[in-house]
């Protein structure tokens, strides 16, 4: 089925179409209807408003997403679909852009189905790109017991403790834009989440400023952060009931499902946008893995109609 109904040059609706034959395509012997516009005579098919337009190889593609999703690196994904790691690093990108779009229907979906989101837990995931040398900070909010993820972002901050002097000396100055990045997470929020919202975060000190700035009327608690237990990726604490369990457990899930988030890892993130596009697309399989909400579009029937429209899919 095609997902647009206007003609890619005019604009002209399906009544101004005429069928014009076939062609079968290469990559996966499809055939696939070609159309004329008579109102301005341009040729296109259905192939043509897919987002799988001019890809060569189709097939690849739920198995890059799942392999993105499940700690699989890049090279590794290339050798199991059988293409070169040059087309699977593209296919991050293209596959990144769906994922972020189907993650804010997913959002929509769910308050559309659990009503509005009460409480969120809020925490900052640390990780570095090229070297320990330049950090990088990603805070993530997720929905408190529910653990999908509401938003991230990724911004640069300067080295700290021993690394600090040896980080100035060899890379110069890094910028700190931590705040800057909390502070667009919160404002972003403000989209999904009431203004009443419970947010539940650690004791850093930059939470309850910015938490004040774009949620007047939240409720803030602070949980004292506790040690790491062994097999927890540092991130599931030793206590026997973790206040801040939703948030750090999906970290702990981050860090085991990205690749390049591991601890003690070797495939590290060189640029910082290549990291958000992974983490969209972990999200997009993550959200599938909670088994919360089916936003696929071949499950619709069982939805109600209004969240059916929401979580159309694209692909
Ligand atoms: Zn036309």
């Amino acid at each position: 089925m095609d997902v647009n109904d206007q003609c890619p040059r005019c604009a002209a609706t399906r009544r101004s179409w005429v069928r014009d034959g076939f062609y079968t395509r290469l990559d996966d012997a499809k055939r696939i209807q070609r159309w004329l516009c008579k109102q301005c005579g341009k040729k296109f098919s259905s192939a043509t408003f897919k987002p799988t337009y001019r890809q060569k190889k189709r097939r690849i593609n739920s198995t890059v997403r799942f392999g993105f999703g499940s700690n699989m690196c890049q090279r590794d994904i290339a050798e199991l679909v059988g293409v070169n790691v040059k087309t699977v690093a593209a296919r991050l990108i293209w596959q990144a852009k769906l994922s972020r779009a189907k993650n804010q229907r997913y959002i929509k979906a769910f308050i559309a189905k659990h009503g509005s989101i009460k409480r969120v837990q809020f925490d900052d995931l640390l990780t570095f790109e090229h070297t320990n040398c330049k950090p990088l900070t990603v805070p993530i909010a997720v929905i408190d017991g529910h653990r999908v993820p509401l938003g991230f972002g990724i911004a640069p901050i300067p080295a700290s403790g021993r690394l600090a002097a040896i980080a100035r000396k060899r890379y110069g100055k890094r910028a700190d834009h931590s705040r800057i990045i909390r502070e667009a997470l919160l404002k972003q929020l403000t989209q999904v989440l009431p203004e009443d919202v419970t947010f539940k975060t650690d004791g850093h000190t930059h939470y309850p400023v910015a938490i004040k700035h774009h949620f007047p009327k939240a409720t803030h608690t602070v949980h004292i952060s506790e040690r790491g237990s062994v097999v927890g990726q540092g991130e599931l604490k030793k206590i026997r009931f973790d206040p801040l369990f939703s948030i750090n457990h999906s970290f702990a899930t981050i860090r085991a499902k990205i690749n390049r988030l591991n601890r003690r890892t070797w495939c590290t993130t060189k640029v910082p946008d290549r990291l958000a596009d992974h983490i969209d697309i972990f999200i997009d399989v993550f959200s599938d893995r909670l088994k919360l909400l089916d936003v696929t579009v071949w499950r619709h029937r069982n939805l109600p109609d209004n969240i059916a429209s929401l979580t159309a899919d694209v692909t």
